[in-house]
């Protein structure tokens, strides 16, 4: 059986991969400290509670585990915190992967599926965006992981070391039997919001800016459901187990809706009218970001399943409505 050790596994997106890794049969591990994740979301696996800053634990865990590859989850992902606390960004998504990556060459594992984001891209001027798109973050976020795509690709270089890169466009659902979804500190994104205000939670949804230059004037996201970005790294896990070279994808549709879009989908799948106001823009958004999503395609033979705004928005509601944990 094979072995893989999910670092950030008990996080939205990586306990919905332990769910795709335990279907096809995978041994599991989760590495996480908790900070954001939830025991309760890791339903097939052990986990061993721990931060990547500690070394000697994190080390310990991988000697005694020796994975066959390492699926790297644990970031944090507020384009806006990002702003207000560089240092937190650079110190945990970037400091912390170098702990990692150098507890693997230390302990000889060589094989890492990373988390990436099209935040590296910055404000593409032309989308859809593919993988040969220079990186030019605009926000500390998208800058700690294009540090980190930057570090892998000359370490796998000098080492016997491969990676993939998965660059997320704008994840959202939840898991379709209603096992687990997104729990969040406090909810940012688009999609959470505008459910939180279906269900009253929050009074006026604000639209972050309408004067972009977009057919509707807001921003365009391509946005992709959990379930089948998890499929993705499955397809990326078993790419490298199978001996082929560090790549990077892109993650998404391949086509976006506007912010006006998602909240008249949110109102019509929810069946609840709620205030909307018009603000001013939010600091660090791209105009519009939708993937290429031909590498990802055609290279890992990704099959996406759920290509369908209203069923994304279907599942997240599902999800608000009955929360597991
Ligand atoms: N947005 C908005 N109102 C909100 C939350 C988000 O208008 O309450 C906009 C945001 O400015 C961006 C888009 O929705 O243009 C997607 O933002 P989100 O935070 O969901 O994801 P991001 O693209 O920043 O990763």
């Amino acid at each position: 059986m094979r072995k893989v050790l999910v670092v950030g596994g008990a996080g939205y997106i990586g306990s919905h991969t332990i769910k795709s890794l335990s279907k096809r049969s995978y041994d599991i591990l989760v590495y996480d400290n908790l900070s954001t994740g939830h025991r309760e979301a890791i339903l097939y696996g052990r986990l061993v509670e721990g931060d990547l800053s500690e070394r000697d634990k994190l080390k310990s865990v991988i000697e005694e585990f020796r994975p066959d590859a390492i699926i790297h989850f644990a970031g944090f992902i507020e384009v806006e915190e990002s702003i207000k606390k560089p240092l937190l960004y650079y110190s945990n998504n970037t400091v912390n992967t170098i702990n990692l990556i150098e507890v693997m060459l230390e302990c000889g594992i060589n094989k890492l599926i990373f988390s990436s984001t099209a935040a590296v891209y910055g404000n593409p001027e032309k989308t859809p965006v593919d993988e040969n798109y220079p990186l030019n973050p605009i926000n500390p976020y998208g800058q700690s992981k294009a540090f980190v795509e930057k570090m892998l690709q000359d370490i796998s270089r000098s080492y016997d070391f491969n990676y993939v890169s998965l660059r997320y466009f704008n994840v959202a659902g939840a898991d379709p039997d209603g096992e687990i979804g997104q729990k969040y500190r406090k909810a940012t994104h688009l999609i959470t919001r505008a459910l939180k205000a279906a269900k009253g939670e929050i009074e006026n949804l604000e639209i972050f800016g309408t004067d972009y230059n977009t057919p509707d004037g807001t921003c365009i996201r391509d946005y992709i459901h959990v379930s089948d970005l998890a499929e993705a790294h499955i397809d990326a896990l078993e790419y490298l187990l199978e001996g082929n070279d560090s790549d990077v994808f892109n993650c998404g549709y391949g086509h976006g809706y506007s912010v006006k879009e998602v909240i008249e989908t949110v109102k019509k799948v929810t069946g609840k009218d709620f205030k909307v106001v018009e603000t001013a823009r939010r600091a660090g958004d791209a105009p519009e970001l939708v993937a290429n999503n031909r590498h990802l395609l055609d290279t890992l033979k990704w099959k996406p399943c759920y290509d369908d705004l209203e069923f994304i928005i279907k599942t997240s509601w599902n999800w608000e409505l009955n929360p597991k944990f």
